[in-house]
């Protein structure tokens, strides 16, 4: 009698049923699932699929039961697998970022700041300048709506699934500081350099010390095509001098960051203080839609 060698050292007879040398899923509905004594479970486990253990068996029993093609089963499996993890990637991101608050570009009233170029803004929401490492600067006056944009793209760049970072230009200040005096200036520096996505919010009209003008241009300069960076300001660059203290460091900054530059001008009045002078809605409604 001939046989054949499978795997290893198991030998059967050529003329043998496939059914009797592999094991072959039996056609026709299957009432319950059959798992190998919690194997199953085990395998998906160690492959870290738990999307695929969680719905497995609900998914093939709507499969069997609505008589739908088996071999989307698998596929289905797998894209709720994949959607799965990219929605825990998300979330990580958004928190990873440290927004201050979460807001969308969604909830932005472009139609409040003429200055603002809106299609460049939706645009930059599409995040393709983070893989051509540009920067985007936003400028204007307090409450115009910077950093609401700033996290806007901040959490854009999230929703893509890139590692976001957001902090005031105050804190990243007393970070570094921090960080040096501590001896683990080189471990932030490096957190620092690695987001894909860095906001620097509300560099203000607040002199920084030689020291910080330094770290915080070491900052950019690690960050120099490599990532973007935002950054927020109502001072114009003309100004930036009156923080960074020298022409010679302003200059090398400015050189840096505006090499590859997307400029926002947000110019107008606060968008809070002309919110709360609005006549507000009165409760009894006379007929007529509030303006
Ligand atoms: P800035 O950073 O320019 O000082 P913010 O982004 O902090 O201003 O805006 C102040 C508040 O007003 C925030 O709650 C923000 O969401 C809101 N805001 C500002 N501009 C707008 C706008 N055009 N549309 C919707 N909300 C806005
Ligand atoms: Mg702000």
């Amino acid at each position: 009698m001939a046989y054949a060698k499978l795997s290893g050292a198991l030998l059967v007879r050529k003329d043998a049923p496939v059914a009797e040398t592999v094991s072959v899923p039996r056609v026709g509905p299957t009432p319950a699932v059959r798992h190998g004594d919690g194997l199953l479970a085990r395998h998906l486990k160690s492959l870290k699929l738990p999307t695929f253990l969680a719905q497995y068996e609900r998914l093939a029993q709507q499969y069997a039961a609505e008589g739908l093609d088996p071999s989307g089963y698998l596929l289905r499996l797998a894209e709720l697998e994949l959607l799965e993890r990219e929605r825990q990637l998300i979330d990580r991101r958004i928190k990873q970022a440290k927004f201050p608050a979460v807001k969308s570009l969604d909830t932005f009233d472009f139609a409040a700041v003429p200055s603002l170029d809106k299609n460049l803004v939706l645009e930059l929401a599409r995040c393709e300048y983070v893989a051509r490492q540009e920067n985007v600067i936003a400028i204007g006056n307090f409450g115009t709506g910077k950093t609401h944009i700033a996290i806007g793209l901040g959490l854009a760049a999230c929703q893509k699934g890139l590692s976001v970072g957001f902090i005031t230009a105050t804190s990243l200040m007393h970070e570094l500081i921090e960080a040096r005096d501590e001896q683990h200036l080189l471990r932030l520096q490096r957190r620092l350099a690695g987001y894909k996505v860095l906001i620097i919010d509300d560099l203000a009209y607040v002199p920084l010390s030689t020291a910080g003008a330094e770290l915080l241009f070491d900052v950019v300069s690690q960050r120099y095509e490599r990532g973007s960076t935002i950054i927020t300001s109502d001072l114009p660059l003309e100004e930036w001098i009156n923080v960074f203290g020298t022409a010679q460091l302003t200059g090398a900054l400015l050189d840096r960051l505006t090499h590859h530059v997307h400029m926002l001008d947000m110019q107008g009045a606060s968008y809070r203080l002309r919110e709360s002078k609005r006549p507000q809605p009165r409760s009894q409604s006379n007929g007529k839609r509030d303006e």
